[in-house]
């Protein structure tokens, strides 16, 4: 593999950080360091956002289509480097080459839908009457910024930038320390096949470098993707200066399981949802709600899927899933699943954790717990990890209550073979998506995002598109 990126890439190139700041990048398979990661001061930011400020008239400027057609040299150009992209991936987060592999394929996906839509935003005439001619425009913001989590570091900035940069917007991107370089290669990549310099720029480094982005005046808008807790403080912040805001946050997201449902396709969906990317996915089904005809009938089935997920080498064929992306997500997790242990939970399926991690990297084999005391934290706190809750339910509206219950409201999922309970419930339960006999069916052309504690605005599909525009009322009278 090639040496990793280091700096921050402003301008059209990576340069040094002007801060001295670094913070250890480390592979989470095996704790080892395995490189630097600049934390960047204010006056690096102000660096990136300056020149996304100089480049942003003329990308405005420049012609729609032209706009699309660079975006699909980014995508052709991802391809090209694929393995690549995919096997630094798999270093730096610790998802599976099997699920970095595919998330290549789908940014270079996002960057085609994306550039196909670039010439379609377009304004409306609007009939009011009378002689005046009423139009509408849809103009970038100018800098977005773009704030992004660790766990799908390159379709992260994939999303967010060719949403950006497909409505006429500059960006300056600033991803998690935990997993950035392939954020950097992006940039490279972007420049490589023509976008121009400034256009597209990343900055490294942690929350502080993240604060600053956010309170910059010239940010227009501010996408963000991450934890709650930090999505509110960044909403916050520019709901005081102004500043547009879209918010990606976290979930809690029930799977339904009713006993008409064909129940051995069930438990492998059931699996897949709750362990896939080692549950440290913010659709991740953390809640299995379980219809009580049919519990007695699925819990060996869920036993059997779950003895499937476990921890292992993300680069072995095979390997179901990584390591959590570091020790202190290891705790964390551990200390939720100890906590509903002491307050009478039991174990339903997997493996509990032990005190510490088995070895040298973050691994933590998948369980699901049942009989969960209502105070137990984990029933609150988002865990991102392999674990997840069975709960039971007597009545279809019983089970709407239970999923709709709590802050968040992200996605959902239902199994059941009822087209017609199935379309009853898509429209009561509390979700951007809800996904019947699937999950984590994710697309570039589908609006993506969550209501009430898990975000504002959407992603991805036309609805996503627009939240990277505004639209100028323009009424003309002669
Ligand atoms: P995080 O909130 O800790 O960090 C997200 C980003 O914000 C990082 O780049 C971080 O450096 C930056 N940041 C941290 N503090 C900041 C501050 N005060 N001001 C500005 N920026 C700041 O989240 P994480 O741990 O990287 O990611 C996991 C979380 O992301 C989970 O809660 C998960 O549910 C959520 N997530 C949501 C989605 C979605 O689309 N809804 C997708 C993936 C992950």
């Amino acid at each position: 593999m090639d040496a990793l990126p280091t700096g921050h890439f402003i301008g059209g190139a990576l340069q040094a950080s002007r801060s001295r700041d670094a913070l250890d990048a480390m592979n989470p398979a095996t704790g080892a360091v395995i490189g630097k990661v600049a934390d960047a001061s204010a006056e690096d930011v102000g660096e990136a956002v300056s020149a996304a400020a100089r480049a942003a008239p003329a990308w405005a400027e420049t012609p729609a289509r032209r706009r699309g057609q660079i975006l699909l040299a980014i995508a052709a150009r991802m391809r090209q480097r694929g393995e690549e992209l995919a096997r630094l991936d798999s270093l730096d987060s610790g998802r599976t080459i099997a699920e970095t592999r595919a998330q290549v394929e789908r940014s270079a996906q996002q960057c085609e839908y994306c550039a196909g839509a670039a010439d379609k935003l377009e304004g409306r005439v609007v009939p009011l009457g009378g002689a005046s001619f009423a139009h509408t425009a849809l103009e970038p913001y100018g800098v977005v910024a773009a704030l992004t989590p660790w766990n799908a570091p390159l379709l992260q900035i994939a999303q967010k930038a060719s949403h950006a940069l497909a409505a006429g917007n500059a960006v300056v991107v600033k991803p998690s320390p935990l997993a950035c370089f392939t954020a950097l290669r992006f940039a490279e990549i972007a420049v490589d096949v023509g976008l121009a310099p400034g256009v597209l720029n990343v900055v490294t480094g942690g929350g502080t470098a993240g604060s600053a982005l956010v309170a910059d005046e010239r940010v227009a808008k501010v996408t963000f993707t991450g934890s709650t807790a930090t999505g509110r403080s960044i909403a916050a912040t520019c709901g005081a200066r102004g500043a547009s805001v879209s918010l990606e946050l976290g979930g809690k997201c029930p799977l339904l399981v009713f006993d008409d449902a064909d129940l051995t396709a069930a438990a492998t969906l059931a699996g897949r949802a709750a362990f896939g990317s080692a549950g440290q996915s913010c659709v991740a089904a953390a809640r299995i709600l379980v219809e009580r005809r049919c519990l007695s009938a699925l819990l060996p089935l869920l036993a059997r899927e779950a003895e499937r997920w476990r921890g292992g080498d993300p680069f072995a064929p095979g390997t179901a899933m990584g390591p959590l992306i570091s020790r202190a997500a290891w705790l964390r997790v551990r200390d939720l699943v100890h906590d509903a242990v002491a307050r009478g939970a039991s174990l339903a399926a997997g493996t509990l954790p032990g005190d510490e991690p088995r070895g040298a990297g973050f691994f933590m084999d998948a369980l699901a717990l049942r009989e969960v005391a209502p105070d137990a934290r984990i029933m609150r706190e988002e865990a991102f990890g392999p674990v997840t809750v069975i709960e039971v339910f007597d009545s279809e509206d019983e089970a709407v209550a239970m999923a709709n219950a709590g802050p968040y409201g992200l996605a959902a999922g239902i199994c059941t073979d009822n087209a017609a309970r199935a379309r009853r419930l898509t429209r009561k339960l509390t979700a951007g998506n809800v996904w019947v006999n699937t999950y984590k069916a994710l697309d570039p052309a589908m609006p993506f995002g969550g209501n009430n504690a898990s975000g504002i605005n959407r992603e991805c599909g036309i609805d996503g598109l627009l939240s990277f525009v505004r639209p100028k009322a323009i009424v003309e009278a002669y």
